[in-house]
């Protein structure tokens, strides 16, 4: 009961907030009483809470792993101005004060680097066990797994810091893991037995939409006045753009429009990118063009829509980003754009990976991606699929999908077809040298392998290339077809679930294949 009382002394005295949020009050008794704990929460769910109880409550310095300085510096900045004594140690800076106020116990709240953390020589973590150290927390734990979104070398390494902190609860806080990366969590950092805690993702004032685009300079334009609608007085918007090409002319074309907008990028140096973002919390920007550089640690509560300009890696991180904007609870929009060249594009960064199960997991992360995209159903519910968690409705009512009605029809005999076709020519292809075969194309490619012999060539004139296309990206989201990355090409072929539609009768005769009409499937 003492620790109790004291722990809301504690939160009133120093944070100013009245009560804990749930989890929050459970978390730091398991961790008070010596728990490792592992906890995945929503953005702005109030993590950090966790790892910065403890040490005020039993005066001991808690050490927090963090990726970012600049993410460090604004934590130990505002902790600082709450009386906590903060500090953050990075790899680059010889701060042997900071080091030697640490070793005598002089800080509650200890910020390093993964990197520091790896090199600090093990007499600092004596000294510091001797002092009184109460927790060891790891901030965006996906980094230590190669199925994150944001894999780090250095965040691999922390494992060899469990020998030295035997009896130091280990705490590893992350907004986004899907099982995979909670199990590669616990295990990297050797987690004993944690305490788990997994929040909703579910952010109910959070719309998601996706629209495709063609690449070009009149989509720039296009996207570009969907943006200027959008800005609005009450909050702001991130672009996020996937180059830093793109980066700079969609800055350009808005400032054009004499939109009050910013960038970031990761090749500014780094006073330009601090001036960025500075103008950016104070809502002396509307805009925010940027590449994902730009991201970590924004805890701007009105940030009222993200904007994707290209395909995201993986859902992981584009729930991440995406789950910027509406911080406050207010209705805010997160809209991605993508075009289909985008997906090829990622294949090339695939095969410049050095492992196989790099590869693989990149390759998966982008397929879900890619899977959001083409989805036709309800967009909340894929996502928070995605990480887990059970949606018993099959409307959110807040994605595009949901809202739109979209005109659906039977596509049997066309998807009939292509299948028939894709099996016909041996399963090597991508969709092009089917779709090019049932259009009855007469090209070499075509002749040389005597695709033009085949009983299905011609038999899709009615259709353009287009459409047929779009309707193979359904029957891949729909799971009747399945796309293969290999080193750098794509092929697609039947999946079980095709083979069962194809094989169960005839073309006119197996049960109705109702497809919606996608914006795609233009003659
Ligand atoms: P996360 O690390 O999960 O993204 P933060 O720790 O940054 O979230 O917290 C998000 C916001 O919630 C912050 O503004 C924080 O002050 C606030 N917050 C956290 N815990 C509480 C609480 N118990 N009561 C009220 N506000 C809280
Ligand atoms: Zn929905």
């Amino acid at each position: 009961m003492i620790k109790m009382q004291s722990m809301q002394t504690v939160l009133k005295q120093y944070f100013g907030f009245s009560s804990f949020r749930p989890y929050q009050k459970d978390v730091i008794e398991k961790i008070i009483e010596g728990n490792d704990s592992l906890i995945v929460m929503a953005t702005g769910s109030g993590k950090s809470l966790c790892y910065q109880v403890p040490p005020l409550v039993v005066g001991k310095t808690g050490v927090v792993v963090s990726p970012l300085i600049s993410l460090m510096q604004d934590q130990v900045m505002s902790l600082k101005q709450r009386g906590i004594r903060a500090e953050f140690m990075g790899s680059s800076q010889t701060d042997s004060t900071v080091q030697n106020r640490a070793e005598s116990g002089q800080f509650d709240i200890l910020y390093m680097t993964p990197e520091k953390a790896c090199l600090i020589p093990a007499s600092f973590w004596s000294k510091l066990l001797s002092v009184g150290i109460c927790l060891f927390a790891v901030d965006e734990a996906h980094c230590i797994s190669e199925w994150g979104h944001d894999f780090r070398v250095e965040y691999k390494k922390l494992d060899k810091l469990r020998g030295i902190l035997v009896d130091v609860p280990f705490i590893a806080l992350t907004a986004t893991a899907t099982e995979k990366v909670r199990t590669d969590i616990v295990n990297s950092l050797k987690m004993q037995n944690p305490y788990v805690t997994i929040g909703s993702f579910d952010r109910p004032n959070l719309f998601y939409g996706v629209k495709s685009f063609n690449r070009g300079q009149s989509f720039v334009h296009e996207l570009v006045q969907e943006v200027s609608k959008f800005v609005r007085r009450d909050g702001s918007t991130i672009v996020y753009c996937t180059t830093i090409k793109d980066v700079e002319q969609v800055f350009k074309s808005l400032k054009e429009l004499g939109i009050k907008a910013g960038i970031y990028h990761g090749q500014m140096d780094s006073k330009a990118r601090a001036e960025s973002h500075r103008l950016f919390i104070r809502d002396e920007l509307d805009v925010m063009v940027a590449t994902i550089a730009f991201g970590m640690g924004i805890d701007k509560p009105n940030i009222r829509q993200v904007i994707h300009y290209g395909c995201p890696k993986s859902l992981e991180s584009y729930y991440q980003e995406s789950g910027r904007c509406g911080r406050d609870g207010v209705a805010s929009v997160c809209w991605l754009y993508y075009t289909r060249s985008d997906f090829a594009k990622s294949d090339f960064y695939v095969g410049e990976l050095q492992t196989e199960s790099q590869r693989r997991a990149v390759v998966e992360s982008l397929m879900a991606a890619q899977q959001y995209c083409l989805l036709t159903t309800c967009r909340r519910k894929f996502l928070l699929g995605h990480f887990g968690e059970k949606v018993l409705a099959d409307k959110c009512g807040i994605c595009d999908n949901c809202i739109s009605s979209k005109r659906e029809r039977d596509m049997s005999r066309e998807a009939f077809l292509l299948m028939a076709c894709i099996q016909s020519c041996g399963s090597k292809w991508g969709l092009n040298m089917p779709v090019d075969i049932l259009r009855g194309s007469r090209a070499k490619k075509i002749i040389d392998p005597q695709y033009d012999k085949l009983p299905l060539h011609g038999l899709g004139k009615d259709y353009s290339s287009n459409w047929w296309k779009a309707l193979g990206y359904q029957l891949i989201s729909s799971g009747y077809l399945m796309e293969t990355v290999n080193d750098i090409y794509r092929t697609v072929s039947v999946s079980p679930k095709g083979y069962q539609f194809l094989s169960s009768a005839g073309p006119d005769h197996q049960a109705p294949l109702v497809l919606p009409v996608t914006s795609e499937m233009v003659d």
